[in-house]
């Protein structure tokens, strides 16, 4: 690696924009690719970016490649795909770090292609949204070899205050996926007390505050109370993403009672059209 170490980002959607941002200005020297080239282009307007025509064009002098995407599918074509990043013919000397939540199965199909062509991968999904990622306090949970993690450190400081080697690839995405369970179950359970509350004649406005005063009050009932009090259910983590976490938990043997009804709640919601909103119009569905 030279001096200063060149990152190669594919994914600039909420979370991959404001990660990008915290690079910069943490000194990396950064290349982007998005799918839809104009968001690379107005980041580009903001920041010191430069811009890559693909995947695969990111591969000559990146000492490494990060992925921040929505789902298994889009990762599988970002790295498979025909300008994707293994169809590269370049000396490929980069660690590979994906962020995004998927499945341990697909890490390792993943990571298992990318030692083929000698190169060392990382699960590091995030807890935390967007406000976290612009203000680098993610929680980033890995798996992989210990000796790429201890290179990606540096990286992972500049965009959250704490990572964590759990163990070989997929174990950063099983844990990724239990407190996914643990947020979606939370956030059906807020909306259900302040549609119970509303029923009886107590407003979300009034019973919010006392949630947040108290014992059962958290990070993200105090996050999600200005959406639920001005029905502003502008996504922060899209809905139809949590749908998607909780059917891959499901997949991966969550058998478990409230689990498996934010299952079905998640994706009657999806539905119902509310997946490219927040997750906590949750209690839209439920209304
Ligand atoms: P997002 O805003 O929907 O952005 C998704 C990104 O994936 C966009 O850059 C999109 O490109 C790209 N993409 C989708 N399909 C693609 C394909 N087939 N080929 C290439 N690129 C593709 O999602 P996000 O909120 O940033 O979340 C990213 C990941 O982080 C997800 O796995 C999510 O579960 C996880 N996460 C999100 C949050 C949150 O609060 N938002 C928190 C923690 C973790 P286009 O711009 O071209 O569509």
């Amino acid at each position: 690696m030279g001096t200063t170490i060149k990152i190669g980002w594919i994914g600039l959607g909420n979370m991959g924009n404001p990660m990008v941002k915290n690079l910069v200005k943490a000194g990396f020297d950064l290349t982007v690719f998005n799918r839809n080239p104009e968001k690379s282009i107005v980041l580009k307007e903001s920041t010191a970016v430069k811009i890559a025509s693909s995947a695969a064009a990111l591969v000559a002098g990146s000492d490494f490649i990060f992925t921040m995407l929505s789902d298994d599918a889009a990762l599988k074509e970002v790295y498979f795909g025909p300008a994707g990043i293994l169809s590269s013919a370049e000396d490929k000397n980069f660690i590979a770090v994906d962020m995004s939540t998927v499945s341990p199965e697909t890490t390792k199909i993943i990571a298992g292609a990318c030692k083929e062509n000698g190169v060392d991968y990382l699960d590091a999904p995030v807890s935390g949204s967007v406000k976290p990622a612009e203000d680098a306090q993610l929680i980033i949970m890995v798996g992989g070899e210990e000796k790429a993690y201890q290179k990606a450190v540096p990286l992972f400081s500049a965009l959250g205050k704490s990572s964590t080697l759990l163990g070989p690839n997929g174990s950063g995405n099983t844990a990724k996926l239990a407190i996914n369970l643990f947020l979606g179950i939370t956030a059906q359970g807020l909306a259900e007390a302040v549609l119970f509350a509303g029923k009886n004649g107590i407003a979300a406005e009034q019973l919010l505050p006392l949630i947040n005063a108290g014992a059962v009050g958290s990070a993200l009932t105090k996050l999600k109370t200005d959406n639920i009090v001005n029905d502003n259910f502008k996504a922060a983590f899209a809905l139809k993403l949590l749908a998607k976490d909780i059917r891959l938990a499901t997949a991966n043997g969550m058998n478990t009672p409230i689990g498996k009804t934010l299952g079905s709640t998640l994706e009657a919601a999806v539905e119902e059209g509310l997946g490219e909103e927040d997750m906590i119009a949750v209690i839209k569905y439920l209304k």
